[in-house]
């Protein structure tokens, strides 16, 4: 809950912001001492601590930590602690395994067990806090739903957490410290994103739909009407949008889907920048793009006027990358 809403249920906001001090020094708040007793006894009467327990822990080469978040139904999902350039990023999960099938993508072997209440998305977000202080990472700045899940089939969720996220009184992240990754599920939900005040990001890997229902087999839409919604919501916004690219070798990676690449993304005008990243080992049928490609596509994309850059994969050695996330702590 953000401290408003805690404030109602607890009838007061100093009461809620209690709560949040108390959290934020590291205390349990539900425990004898941490808040004045009168608040103590109307929180413990009206509400109950998320629970899970951190599980197994893998630290790549890089410093990135792979943690297992084990959830109160015996469920559990993993997040990821990316400690770089003096600012520490957390990717949260939003669902326990995903329903879109991405061919390339390891969670997708999971198919979905179940979605996320808020509570359990900004708890990924708050242990991060506590471990990379414990680790002496550098501070934590950014939030990324990039881990297990589809953020737009969770949205209420979703939504419900970067509004505690972004509580002035609470963890108080800014809202353009947020990324919000999607595949781009239907125009109707894109265009939802247009009251959400984060920054957003496209999963779409090919501008062309064969391949792309190949790649995502569970769309059921033209990526043309997919584009045109997100167009929306950038001009409405007056936003940038990021356009993610995995890079499979033979697959998406030619100079002919650069240039088709190029034309689709045409009516964001200077409004988008494109992420590419050679695909993260994870599915055995598919490999990475070789340098020489990635190389000759960026050129591409440069060449017709977009802000393109490649970006280098965070938390390989820990299976720990973008689409290698299974809930199994390995
Ligand atoms: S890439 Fe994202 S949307 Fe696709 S299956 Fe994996 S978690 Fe789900």
């Amino acid at each position: 809950m953000t401290v408003a809403e805690l404030g109602e249920m607890l009838g007061g906001s100093g009461r809620a912001k209690q709560v949040w001090r108390a959290l934020l020094r590291g205390d349990d708040p539900f425990a004898p001492g941490a808040l004045s007793e009168r608040a103590r006894l109307k929180l413990v009467g009206r509400c109950r601590p998320t629970s899970a327990a951190l599980g197994k822990q893998t630290v790549a080469d890089d410093g990135t930590l792979k943690a297992l978040v084990e959830l109160e139904d015996g469920n559990a999902i993993e997040m990821v602690v990316i400690p770089k350039n003096g600012r520490t990023t957390v990717c949260v999960s939003t669902q326990v395994g995903c329903k879109r099938a991405c061919s390339f993508c390891v969670t997708a072997l999971v198919g979905l067990r179940r979605s996320l209440s808020a509570a359990e998305i900004v708890f990924q977000v708050e242990l991060a806090r506590r471990m990379s202080q414990e680790r002496k990472m550098p501070p934590l700045r950014n939030v990324v739903f990039m881990g297990m899940g589809e953020p737009l089939d969770n949205l209420d969720a979703v939504k419900q957490g970067v509004a505690v996220l972004c509580d002035q009184n609470g963890l108080s992240i800014p809202p353009r410290h947020i990324t919000l990754s999607t595949v781009g599920t239907t125009p109707t939900k894109i265009w939802s994103l247009k009251d959400l005040p984060v920054s957003v990001a496209w999963s779409l890997h090919t501008a062309d739909d064969e391949l792309r229902h190949k790649l995502v087999p569970t769309m059921r839409h033209a990526l043309i009407d997919l584009r045109d919604a997100f167009v929306r919501v950038v001009q409405n916004r007056n936003a940038l949008l990021f356009v993610e690219m995995a890079l499979i070798a033979g697959i998406n990676d030619d100079i002919q889907s650069a240039e088709k690449l190029a034309d689709f993304l045409v009516p964001f005008g200077d409004n988008v920048r494109i992420n590419l990243l050679p695909l993260n080992p994870g599915r055995g049928d598919l490999a990475p793009s070789q340098p020489e490609s990635v190389g000759a596509y960026r050129q591409t994309l440069i060449e017709r006027g977009y802000f393109c850059i490649l970006r280098q994969p965070r938390g390989l050695g820990a299976n720990a990358a973008c689409g290698q996330l299974a809930g199994l702590g390995t």
